[in-house]
């Protein structure tokens, strides 16, 4: 019986891997297909500017509009294409894609002021990375200072030395650097000051549970003292209550980013929401003298 139910397990595993790979496939046999026709979106959402309630930039996410599969998210397919490979083609589809829509809504003369994309671990590892950043702003004519990379902790941790020999690359070009999901990863304090960076994205799973977990409060306040001190600007993202928010904006945070302000939308939705909307205030009111 011991026997019998071994090499049902086994059977059942085998199975399950087979499933695994053969989904992975087809995300990889997919993405290239998306890459050659045009199936990639970017949807865009807003960064809200503490001090003035205005949208100053917005974050950019990689979307897949799949023929079948509907608007297939980054969850399903950026780790397939990160051990592909495919974010490297895939990650300079977005940095131009996002670098041309922002040239266009900087030119409206509104408080938009740059655009933050996600760059991963793998993209480093390409010697590459520099140079397409370099010519894909010279072909864009976007300035330098209104593009910000976002690294998260874990992809500076898993090569240090040469992640950091390409931020200070990124760093005399112009391009602002932040690093995304912060909190979440480790050695965090030691690399804050040494990497040329200037702000810190504190991550979402400090913010669920504000303003009620004292553990988080406190998270929040230490992280935002200790990038005020070493001169970084402090976003939050997953704001979603305005309990959070009156919270973070005590907190003298620098901008925040989330559920509340808006979802990540489509350019279109983000240029009738957010720039043709003049300098729309985005903060609810939460001083007190107000009934
Ligand atoms: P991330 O860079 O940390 O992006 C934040 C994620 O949180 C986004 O998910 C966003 O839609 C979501 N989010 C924003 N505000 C809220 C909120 O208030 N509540 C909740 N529950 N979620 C919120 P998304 O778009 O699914 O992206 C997931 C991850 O995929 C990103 O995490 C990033 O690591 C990766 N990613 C997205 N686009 C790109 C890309 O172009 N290149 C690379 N390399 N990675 C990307
Ligand atoms: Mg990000
Ligand atoms: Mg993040
Ligand atoms: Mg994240």
């Amino acid at each position: 019986l011991a026997k019998d139910r071994g090499k049902n397990n086994f059977q059942f595993y085998t199975l399950e891997m087979t499933e695994k790979s053969i989904e992975r496939m087809k995300v990889e046999r997919g993405l290239r297909h998306a890459l050659a026709h045009d199936e990639l979106r970017l949807h865009y959402q807003p960064q809200v500017c503490t001090d003035s309630g205005v949208v100053v930039s917005a974050e950019a996410l990689v979307r897949w509009q799949h023929p079948e599969w509907g608007l297939v998210y980054p969850d399903r397919f950026i780790t397939v294409a990160e051990e592909t490979g495919l974010i490297v083609p895939i990650g300079a589809w977005v940095l131009r894609e996002a670098c041309l829509q922002a040239k266009t809504w900087i030119e409206n003369d509104g408080p938009f002021g740059g655009v933050a994309v996600n760059v991963s671990a793998r993209q480093f590892l390409d010697t590459n990375l520099f140079q397409t950043v370099k010519r894909t702003l010279a072909e864009t004519g976007l300035n330098p200072s209104a593009l910000e990379l976002e690294i998260t902790e874990s992809a500076i941790m898993q090569d240090p030395e040469n992640t950091l020999q390409v931020l200070h690359q990124f760093q005399g070009l112009g391009v602002r650097l932040s690093i995304d999901d912060f909190g979440t990863g480790y050695s965090s304090l030691t690399y804050l000051r040494r990497f040329p960076i200037q702000s810190v994205k504190i991550d979402r799973s400090f913010v669920i549970d504000l303003p009620g977990d004292e553990g988080s409060k406190t998270l929040v306040r230490a992280i935002t003292a200790l990038a005020h001190e070493l001169k970084l600007s402090v976003i939050v993202e997953g704001v979603e209550t305005k309990d959070q928010l009156s919270f973070l904006t005590e907190q003298k945070c620098d901008s925040l980013q989330g559920y509340m302000f808006s979802r990540p939308v489509s350019a279109e939705q983000f240029q009738q929401d957010f720039i043709n909307s003049g300098f729309k205030t985005y903060l609810p009111n939460t001083s007190n003298d107000q009934p």
